[in-house]
């Protein structure tokens, strides 16, 4: 096939240079580079690992859109439109300074290709049908659903003193909270099975409301109506703590069953 350099051709060189150019850098990496980036591994949280270097600050270098906790398990971290939240064990919500920092976290710019308006929906529906709707099994997705809720069930943590004990013994006193006839956001991920030991295999979703009085750490949910944006990704960056306890922690036992019972869902 021949190329020709027509004038008309020229003109729209020029216009595509001009348009992507004015692109946003968060465009840019929502369309191409997009990148799940993810602080430390679920096993060393399950450990009680529960300190970590990474400020909510450099997070922001990471992306706008994510789930954690927070230094000595001080509550769930949800992570919205570029602000950070913070449920605590209290079932109150706070708005963490940038140097608060994170033993656990899973991050991304959130750019989502897909939407679909859904009705009556419970937890369980909602990962059947994002089962059926995603490409593969085998890639991560980044969950965003919007809308009216009949009922929400959430838990949240109580932050931890030193020596920190397994996360399983901290959940099996965990504060949960329920509430009616909400507006909210839930947002979190689909991991591929193969994140054993580093995420979580599967659905992990947090919660907030739309007037930022309740959130968590999703247990149950039945949404009245509401749309479900989905957004595939297919990079993966994880980093490590370099100091703290996570060099001294033993991680070679499979702890899928502890995980099955921390995240209650
Ligand atoms: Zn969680």
């Amino acid at each position: 096939m021949k190329y020709y350099f027509t004038l008309q051709n020229i003109c729209l060189s020029l216009f595509l240079f001009l348009f992507f150019s004015g692109c946003s850098k968060e465009e840019v990496q929502g369309t191409n580079e997009q990148i799940v980036v993810q602080i430390s591994t679920i096993d060393a949280l399950l450990q009680g690992v529960f300190d970590g270097e990474t400020t909510l600050n450099k997070l922001t270098s990471s992306g706008d859109f994510g789930i954690g906790t927070f230094n000595s398990l001080d509550g769930e971290m949800l992570f919205y439109n570029g602000t950070f939240y913070q449920i605590k064990g209290d079932g109150k919500i706070y708005k963490p300074a940038g140097d608060t920092k994170t033993p656990f976290s899973t991050i991304t710019y959130f750019a989502p290709e897909v939407n679909y308006n859904l009705n009556s929906f419970s937890y369980e529906e909602l990962k059947n049908t994002i089962d059926t709707l995603i490409a593969s099994p085998n890639l991560f997705y980044a969950i965003r659903l919007q809308g009216n809720f009949n009922y929400v069930k959430t838990r949240s943590v109580p932050a931890q003193q030193k020596p920190y004990p397994p996360l399983v013994e901290v959940t099996a006193n965990q504060p949960e909270f329920e509430i009616q006839s909400v507006s909210g956001t839930l947002c979190g991920y689909y991991c591929p099975p193969f994140v054993t030991g580093i995420n979580v295999p599967g659905y992990h979703l947090h919660f907030i409301s739309e007037d930022e009085t309740f959130g968590g750490h999703v247990l149950e949910f039945e949404l009245d109506e509401g749309t479900l944006d989905l957004d595939q990704i297919t990079n993966f960056k994880l980093i490590l703590p370099g100091e703290g306890e996570f060099l001294n922690t033993d991680l070679n036992a499979d702890l899928s069953g502890d995980l099955e019972e921390v995240e209650g869902s």
